[in-house]
């Protein structure tokens, strides 16, 4: 492990200008208004070993929002509220291969629960149950794990972006309130989109993916003072749920390809792991088709290559 660190932190740099020329395949997401401002051309990259050990390339001081990525962490706070029979009352187990904000088969398919945490339907659906005697509270008890986890004590939510999602949010409104109406959504509709909208937006950086990325690889415990932060068999749910959904629609691709638990958000941040060894962060805000970063997915998929880092 330390001599793949020495070759991780010699290649890095080379690796990631090769994929930053991909930047140009694709373009920042716009339907949330305020991520359009997003710099088209950045490609960052953060590797944290085991021990902590940190190796950075590129754009990694850029900050943007956690977006989707959000979603794997309060999946994972839903379940320590609730445990596994709580949480899959009100959300499946199945990809969809259908778009992250597709709301086909919530009417199609009964009961009518989300198939998945990951999609926007799901994740809305876990929003729903986190603990907290107020919506100040619930914030603040995703705020207080995220932090945890991130190891940053200041992690908070970026209001601009939040504000901005907020006002546009027609589809994921849509999507709630069908959620209400198949009696899956308990409490205020408008609560739970309020505090979904501000988990989407929570900003880091590189450096905060990898060592949440980390935490995971690691079984749920903490890198510096080996505590347990999260129960293992929750992460094992969490990291299976990124290999079969965390990459949207391109997750089998991504399988394949690259090999690697991850989960991706809008904004172009990339989560991704190597079990008991590396957590990854990676940033790059130009999105192909499916909602992926183009020099993200590139990026990971050539170190992966280089280092044999597939786990099949
Ligand atoms: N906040 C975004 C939304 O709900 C998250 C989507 C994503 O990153 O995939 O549309």
């Amino acid at each position: 492990p330390k001599n793949d660190l020495n070759l991780i932190a010699d290649k890095l740099p080379e690796w990631l200008e090769e994929s930053r020329k991909y930047t140009v395949l694709g373009r920042p997401a716009s339907y949330i208004p305020e991520l359009a401002y997003a710099p088209a051309e950045a490609l960052g990259v953060t590797v944290m070993g085991a021990d902590g050990t940190e190796i950075t390339a590129g754009d990694c001081g850029l900050t943007f929002t956690m977006q989707s990525i959000s979603k794997v962490f309060t999946l994972l706070l839903a379940l320590m509220d609730h445990g596994e029979d709580g949480v899959f009352q009100k959300v499946g187990m199945e990809p969809t291969g259908d778009d992250f904000n597709s709301m086909l088969k919530l009417e199609l398919v009964p009961p009518g629960i989300p198939f998945n945490p990951l999609i926007n339907a799901g994740a809305i659906a876990i929003s729903s149950l986190i603990h907290g005697v107020s919506p100040s509270d619930k914030l603040s008890r995703i705020l207080a794990f995220f932090r945890e986890v991130s190891g940053d004590p200041d992690l908070t939510y970026n209001e601009a972006v939040y504000a901005s999602e907020s006002a546009h949010a027609h589809r994921n409104r849509s999507l709630a309130y069908f959620l209400k109406d198949n009696h899956v959504l308990d409490g205020d509709v408008e609560e739970v989109l309020d505090l979904y909208f501000k988990h989407c937006s929570i900003e880091v950086t590189c450096r905060h993916l990898a060592r949440m990325a980390l935490v995971l690889a690691l079984n749920g415990k903490d890198p510096v003072s080996g505590r347990e932060l999260i129960p293992k068999r929750y992460v094992a749910i969490a990291k299976t749920f990124m290999i079969t959904c965390g990459m949207y629609n391109a997750s089998g691709e991504f399988a394949i390809k690259v090999g690697m638990p991850a989960k991706s958000g809008v904004a172009g941040g990339i989560l991704a792991l190597v079990p008991g060894r590396f957590g990854v962060g990676v940033i790059g805000p130009a999105l192909n088709h499916k909602g992926n970063s183009t020099a993200g997915v590139h990026l990971l998929q050539t170190m992966s290559e280089a280092m044999d880092w597939s786990i099949f």
